[in-house]
């Protein structure tokens, strides 16, 4: 009786995993080619970048917009059923949609698409601060020539679900990567425009150590890698502590982060004798409105880097 019992449970899972496998052949046999392409993407820096490749052939949709953490999001409803209508679905990877890990891994292994823009990435060259306990530091955007090869990914994924306007995505990512590769150079020429000692980048969290490595500069956030973990009283004194004993003007704010934190590190600083300005508000891990200039991935590093050198020149 067990051993039918057996047979009947492991029959009825085979017969789910050729259901499965069925749903996969079929999604992956879908012709796109007589209409526009169902894309869901989730921070607007991918949005950005598959409204660039894409063009006239996606339809996309960003689910983060202005804002909006990507650390701590979780997919609404209609999030899901978005998700499960697209026909491809990107997302960064590297744990930066921590709660969206779920969802993403289910969609994969029901064989729908979804691809990490972060996976072309060579391992060697990402970054694993020791405080992240083995994981990468995922705010790979902030370095503009590694944001590069998320384009070259989203560009191979679409030509291989559309092949038949192959043509249309090798012409944009073209065009795009060379604007990104003029973004990346104006980004070094401004950041050597601060003497070495300046170049000092502190903000709300850890969004930057892409950013400090390719452009020189040292970066401390208040908060981890991720927003997931609060600040304790203690991070608070040694990141005001180490303001004040390096002298540096300005500290950084994040649109996607409550402005409280970086205020605290503030009124510490003055409590050790020394006045730093906030130098303005960066982008971190969400770009701004729709309709600014900081509403694009190149607005948005541009303005970035465009207030950091102000902000870190204004005592000069
Ligand atoms: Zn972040």
């Amino acid at each position: 009786m067990k051993r039918l019992w057996t047979l009947f449970l492991l029959s009825l899972l085979v017969g789910l995993l050729v259901a499965c496998d069925d749903t996969a052949s079929q999604n992956n046999a879908v012709d796109v080619s007589e209409r526009q392409i169902n894309v869901v993407a989730t921070i607007g820096m991918i949005t950005d970048i598959v409204e660039n490749i894409g063009g006239e052939r996606v339809d996309v949709t960003g689910l983060m917009g202005p804002g909006i953490d990507p650390h701590l999001y979780t997919a609404s409803e209609g999030d899901v059923t978005r998700l499960r209508e697209a026909d491809i679905v990107f997302y960064n990877g590297l744990h930066l949609e921590a709660q969206m890990a779920n969802v993403l891994e289910r969609m994969n292994e029901s064989g729908s698409r979804t691809v990490a823009v972060t996976d072309g990435i060579e391992r060697e060259i990402l970054l694993a601060p020791p405080e992240f306990q083995g994981a990468y530091d995922p705010h790979v955007w902030f370095d503009v020539s590694m944001w590069m090869s998320a384009v070259e990914t989203v560009r191979d994924a679409l030509i291989e679900l559309d092949p038949a306007s192959a043509e249309i995505y090798q012409q944009n990512a073209e065009a795009y990567l060379s604007e990104l590769q003029e973004l990346h150079e104006y980004v070094q020429e401004q950041a050597e425009t601060v003497p070495e000692q300046k170049r000092v980048l502190v903000t709300a969290h850890d969004a930057f150590n892409y950013f400090g490595r390719a452009y020189g500069f040292e970066v401390r956030g208040l908060q981890g890698i991720s927003t997931a973990a609060e600040a304790s009283t203690a991070d608070v004194q040694n990141l005001a502590r180490f303001i004040a004993e390096r002298e540096i003007p300005a500290v950084f704010i994040e649109s996607s982060v409550p402005q409280r934190n970086i205020e605290a590190v503030q009124a510490a600083v003055r409590s050790e004798g020394f006045d730093v300005s906030i130098g303005g508000e960066l982008f971190s891990d969400a770009m701004g409105n729709p309709g600014t200039p900081e509403g694009t991935y190149i607005g948005m590093v541009r303005h970035n880097i465009d207030i950091i050198v102000s902000a870190l020149l204004a005592t000069e």
